[in-house]
């Protein structure tokens, strides 16, 4: 006998299935790369975050096994106990290094995931008396970590920086941040980040600025959207992602070194985990410095073509496409059943691209999320604009 809970559960993914909008997973068994085995073919993949395809550089590879042998497996413990190691310490020192043009007194701390730096920053340094203001299109965890806060959020419209300034103005809290995603995951687009922080400095609140698609990408050093923009100050705390452009995992919070200080001795998603394995750390040593370095740089010019040359190559009928110079390339096709067919069709011939659909992305706007990355090559991306071109003829 099926008990009621799980005869319900059933009925809802029934429905998921209904609206087409149930999620599967494929397997890889390769490394992430533009030619990878998936479910034991081969395809090539334009829908991972790897932007300058560092996630198998040799280099790192390599590092992250010596870190292994000097360091071990696992960290054994959150960082307050007794989980962080010297890994841990060099690369929040070696990150401050990064960021310090950016943000004055910078000092930086290390998370699992960008999904906890996010809830840590949101609900350590917001409290009733704060008021949260929120871009429409935030990612998922910044939404979390602003239900967790106990904030009052008040959502402003995709890049409405003068509704924003008039819901400042009218604000009486004590406390007030602004937050928001840099680079729009799902659309690819730039938020006006000197035009926030213009607003923020005014009405003396914090900006929350969420680069997890723009470290590594952004900037002439790859510092990200902070350095593209051209801004520094106090005000302003920096989450990067180390999963994506940085190819190995965890995230990190770049900030004046009190409120770094204030994270360490009060944001739950950091003092109740364990840290990372420091191997992770250990490697992410090397990433950094090949992000900094000639090789980041180049790798950065290359993706730049080939965004140039996929926008430039690409014939559109009935899609449509966003106004994205970021590797993110989103193709909006409308229902999701389309979108899902259109995917299927791409992956028949050899082509994965991701398919995003509500409640990722609003109603009606299912779309090919399709990402550029510095390990692909020219004839790669022509490869894939021959085939989106041909499928809408
Ligand atoms: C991926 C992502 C995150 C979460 O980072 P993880 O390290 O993958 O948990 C946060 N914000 C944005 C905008 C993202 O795209």
């Amino acid at each position: 006998m099926t008990t009621h809970l799980i005869t319900s559960l059933q009925q809802k993914l029934k429905q998921l299935d209904a609206r087409g909008l149930r999620r599967r997973r494929r397997t890889t068994d390769s490394p992430c790369a533009p030619q990878v085995q998936v479910d034991g073919v081969t395809k090539l993949a334009f829908c991972s975050n790897d932007y300058l395809g560092l996630a198998s550089h040799p280099l790192i590879i390599a590092a992250l096994r010596e870190g292994a042998s000097r360091y071990g497996a696992g960290s054994g413990a959150s960082h307050l106990i007794s989980g962080h190691s010297r890994a841990h310490a060099l690369l929040e020192e070696r990150l401050a290094e990064f960021m310090a043009p950016d943000i004055e007194a910078v000092r930086t701390l290390t998370f699992c995931t960008g999904y906890m730096a996010n809830l840590a920053i949101l609900s350590a340094l917001t409290d009733r008396d704060t008021d949260l203001f929120c871009e429409q299109l935030n990612h998922a965890s910044l939404i979390d970590g602003a239900r967790l806060s106990r904030a009052s959020v008040q959502v402003y419209p995709h890049g409405a920086v003068d509704q924003l300034a008039l819901m400042l103005a009218a604000s009486r809290s004590p406390g007030k941040m602004v937050v928001t995603d840099s680079v729009f995951s799902m659309d690819g687009d730039l938020a006006p980040l000197a035009e926030l922080l213009a607003l923020c400095e005014q009405h003396d609140a914090w900006l929350l600025v969420d680069d997890a698609h723009g470290f590594g990408v952004l900037g002439r050093h790859g510092r990200g959207a902070l350095e593209q923009a051209g801004i520094r100050s106090q005000r302003l705390i920096y989450m990067g992602t180390l999963g994506k452009a940085a190819g190995v995992g965890g995230a990190f919070v770049a900030a004046h070194e009190s409120v770094i200080e204030w994270l360490l001795q009060r944001a739950r998603p950091y003092i109740y985990s364990t840290a990372t394995p420091p191997a992770l750390a250990h490697a992410l040593l090397t990433s950094i410095d090949l992000i900094g370095g000639a090789e980041g740089a180049l790798r950065r010019t290359h993706l730049a073509n080939l965004i140039g040359e996929f926008r430039s190559q690409l014939q559109l009928q009935h899609w449509h496409c966003l106004l994205s110079e970021t590797p993110i390339q989103p193709v909006i096709i409308g229902s999701n059943d389309d979108t899902m067919a259109a995917a299927t069709r791409l992956y028949e011939q050899g082509l994965w691209v991701g398919a995003i659909r509500p409640p990722t992305v609003p109603v009606g706007t299912g779309r090919l999320r399709i990402t550029l990355s510095a390990a692909h090559s020219r004839a790669e991306v022509a490869q894939l604009v021959a085939a989106l071109n041909a499928l809408q003829a």
